[in-house]
């Protein structure tokens, strides 16, 4: 993927076009029509004025003469009339593709699996999804019609010399074929260039976004200082690279004014010895500088647009990039999962995140959960109690061994890879409350069905009721169609709990994993949510991640982990009542205590 990183690749151009055009069809076509046809507006203009001047030196009427000076203002207008439509249509046609790019980047991005999402800031991913795009508004409207309509003209214009004393025709090419080699020298050193300052712009913008969510910490830390010196850092190193980029693209701004002088002298000189040799009419001449000097508009024209190729080279490149990144958990086939309580295997299960590749975080667990048993997981913060939850969900996958869910039946157990399925059907089997609830800014409704709008509201209403926050709901203005703010900052603690309580229960899922928040609730919430889990694990197999005592309590069986190991496992009335064990210890100590 890297060693094309800093090309300037056409196929990456073509692909994308092709993708986000293709849908738009006819507009493209009226576009490449409509540029064509201004063209030859922009080519026959001319004509007219030498006609009208050939007409003057013959002395011909008023008649024609006024004829000819009305068809080049119909002419002139109509120029005007065909560059608003392609302004109109280019916007449309820009808008729909870069949206559905934006669109379709956003989907892959949630499909990216964790280690992904942990790499990159949300801010970064924020600057790639809009501002690449919004880099290639112009590449996908204009740029690539307007350069080949631009070239098309300069092309059409050298023709025309050429037919008029090819000599003339001939300077022009040799000067215009030296300028395109010098530019094209110049081109390749800038596609890096402006790649690095979007990358810097990347970082930047991830910086801000971290620094903008920690704004209380860092007010409160006083770590301005430092939040200054890195702002002050990334901005620095922006305006470097973009320094760097634009001290190359001095030069190729520069160059046409160069090649332009050249080919006015070549005209020039070549033009006035015609024209004394009597080779050429006074139209004529003036037809030649005419040409020479239309090239002038498109050439610029070139330029800027060659800029603006480059800069969305640097934004395809990063696009095409992100576009390649590979989720490293990939759908299994799918299969049906089980109704009613599933059982849980944990098949000599070991993980470590990906950067760590020497600290395993979990060590061979092997244990089995019956359907319908509650398993109490406890251990010291860090011991990878929250690991365990991530992999039954598959936000990541165990580097070796595997989890296995289903059920058993009669003739013995029916277990299936959790690799096997499909993870939108894992997730609506597995229910899970973590420790730092997400509210969206969305109505209450939304929250809870997580926008899946075929859940009735007599199924929500049921819901609310069943995890206690009727006298909540009741106070709320609109209903389920209040709003809630994003973070859940109109939320206590407590309530953000049993509103994800509630989304769980919305999807009657066989296994219910809690990841319980560590931090302390008011006796009144705390009475609520043990009701709620109560109502919650009533005929579902459950993991809790407990640090009360009253949700230990709960458990059939207990697990202890340290440091990604079982030091201990059974049932929790026997490990209870042996004063050797563990368990035994952490209740007389008392658990809140022993478990920080
Ligand atoms: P707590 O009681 O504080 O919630 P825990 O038992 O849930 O702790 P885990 O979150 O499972 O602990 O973390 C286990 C280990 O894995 C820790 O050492 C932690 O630093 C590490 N860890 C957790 N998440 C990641 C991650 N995304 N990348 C790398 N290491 C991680
Ligand atoms: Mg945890």
């Amino acid at each position: 993927m890297t060693e094309t990183k800093d090309q300037f690749s056409l196929k990456r151009f073509w692909n994308l076009l092709v993708d986000y055009l293709k849908p738009q069809k006819g507009r493209v076509f009226l576009l490449v029509f409509l540029a064509l046809f201004s063209i030859g507006l922009q080519l026959l203009n001319p004509q007219i004025i030498r006609l009208f001047l050939d007409s003057v030196e013959a002395r011909s009427g008023l008649d024609q003469l006024l004829n000819t000076a009305l068809l080049f203002t119909g002419v002139a207008l109509l120029s005007q009339v065909i560059q608003l439509v392609v302004t109109l249509f280019g916007e449309i046609v820009a808008w729909t593709a870069t949206n559905n790019l934006r669109a379709d980047l956003a989907l892959h991005c949630l499909n990216l699996d964790m280690t992904f999402h942990k790499k990159h800031k949300p801010g970064e991913l924020i600057e790639r999804v809009d501002g690449d795009v919004t880099q290639l508004a112009n590449f996908f409207s204009q740029l690539v019609i307007k350069l080949g309509g631009n070239l098309l003209l300069v092309v059409g214009v050298i023709v025309l010399l050429f037919l008029q004393n090819r000599m003339l025709g001939f300077s022009i090419v040799v000067i215009a074929l030296i300028g395109l080699i010098v530019l094209n020298w110049f081109n390749k050193r800038t596609v890096p260039r402006w790649q690095a300052v979007r990358e810097t712009e990347a970082k930047l913008f991830g910086f801000l976004e971290e620094w903008l969510n920690g704004t209380e910490e860092i007010q409160s830390s006083g770590a301005k200082p430092y939040i200054m010196l890195r702002l002050y850092h990334s901005l620095r190193d922006r305006w470097q690279k973009i320094l760097s980029a634009m001290r190359i693209q001095v030069f190729v701004a520069d160059l046409p004014i160069g090649i332009f002088a050249f080919a006015y002298i070549a005209a020039y000189i070549l033009g006035a010895t015609l024209f004394q040799d009597g080779a050429i009419s006074i139209g004529e001449l003036y037809i030649i500088i005419y040409y020479i000097g239309i090239m002038e508009g498109p050439l610029w024209e070139i330029l800027r647009q060659i800029e603006d190729l480059q800069r969305a080279a640097a934004s395809v490149n990063r696009i095409s990039e992100l576009l390649n990144e590979r989720s490293s958990l990939q759908d299994g086939p799918g299969f049906s999962f089980p109704g009613g309580p599933l059982k849980v295997l944990f098949d000599d299960v070991s993980f470590h995140y990906e950067d760590d590749l020497d600290t395993r975080v979990l060590k061979n667990l092997n244990f089995a959960l019956k359907p319908g048993t509650v398993l109490g997981l406890l251990g010291r913060t860090g011991s990878g109690k929250s690991t365990v939850t991530k992999l039954l969900f598959r936000f990541h996958d165990p580097t070796s061994g595997a989890i296995r869910i289903g059920r058993s039946n009669g003739t013995g157990d029916e277990l299936k890879d959790i690799r096997q399925a499909r993870r939108s059907d894992l997730r609506q089997r597995i229910g899970m409350v973590t420790q730092d609830v997400q509210i969206f800014q969305a109505t209450l409704r939304q929250n809870l069905t997580l926008f899946d709008d075929a859940i009735k509201d007599a199924n929500i209403m049921e819901v609310i009721k069943d995890v206690g926050l009727t006298d909540w709901y009741e106070k709320l203005p609109h209903g389920l169609d209040t709003k809630l703010e994003a973070g859940g900052s109109g939320l206590s603690a407590g309530e953000a709990q049993l509103l994800a309580f509630g989304r769980v229960f919305l999807n009657s899922p066989g296994l219910v994993v809690l990841d319980e928040a560590s931090s302390r609730l008011d006796p009144a919430t705390e009475n609520r949510i043990e009701k709620a889990v109560d109502k919650l694990l009533a005929n579902r197999t459950g993991i809790i991640i407990a640090h009360r005592l009253a949700t230990v309590q709960r458990a059939d069986e207990i697990m202890i982990l340290e440091d990604g190991q079982i030091v201990e496992y059974g049932r929790r009335e026997e490990l209870a009542n042996d004063p050797d064990s563990h368990f035994y210890k952490l209740l007389q100590t008392g658990l809140e205590e022993a478990l920080v």
